[in-house]
């Protein structure tokens, strides 16, 4: 699951975004409204948690909520803000928000937060994808290999579910660094350590390498 986390304050953003990465969601970080809309167009979300005051006014983030509402975005979208009156958070729940958490709050209950968001949105959207002896449901993280249930770490879910999600698609090493390891400083060993992990506890033929990088090996 892909998070754009809009946030200024690097001394927020930073652990909320390690935070979510540790949790195995691919997190795309804005410090700017610029930033968020570029982020917006190669990362498709399926969650936005959006600071209210940002570089670009103090109800920055309310205007970008309704702007993404305008264009077409149905994901969930839960506030950060440091402003608690009770016309900000009917205004912010106007504007197609769909949660709010008023700073300072704890880093448990922002991560229980966003599980609650993407446990709806899993509900709502077709979440089981079959491929060959491969059956996975994208909510509940199952993976089933061969009839045979088989437990993935966050990270090894995030980059199977990368596959599915695109499955014609080849990945060049660099982006899949870029994308599942961005904080890594191994290079790109790690992402054939990945791999090598998937293919090792589901099939040989589950990822393939092809000229360029990798795809999804299973149909
Ligand atoms: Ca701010």
């Amino acid at each position: 699951m892909r998070v754009l986390l809009v946030e200024d304050e690097e001394g927020l953003r930073r652990p909320l975004a390690a935070l979510l990465a540790r949790q195995g969601y691919q997190v795309h970080e804005a410090g700017s409204l610029a930033e968020a809309w570029d982020r917006m167009v190669n990362a498709e979300p399926d969650l936005v948690v959006l600071d209210v005051m940002l570089p670009e006014g103090e109800d920055a983030g309310f205007r970008f909520a309704e702007e993404l509402r305008a264009t077409g975005f149905e994901g969930p979208i839960l506030f950060i803000t440091a402003r608690d009156a009770v016309e900000d958070r009917v205004q912010g729940l106007d504007l197609g928000g769909d949660d709010y958490l008023t700073k300072p709050f704890s880093l448990e209950e922002f991560a229980a937060r966003v599980r609650a968001l993407l446990r709806r949105t899993g509900e709502v959207r077709q979440s089981r994808v079959e491929r060959g002896p491969l059956v996975v449901d994208l909510a509940s993280r199952r993976v089933v290999w061969a009839g045979r249930e088989v437990l993935l770490t966050a990270r090894e879910f995030a980059l199977l579910e990368l596959f599915l999600l695109h499955p014609e698609r080849i990945f060049t090493p660099e982006e899949l660094l870029d994308r599942l390891f961005p904080e890594a400083d191994s290079g790109l060993k790690i992402v054939r350590v990945y791999v090598h992990r998937l293919r090792r506890k589901l099939g040989p033929e589950v990822v393939v390498t092809v000229p360029g990088g990798y795809r999804l090996g299973v149909e």
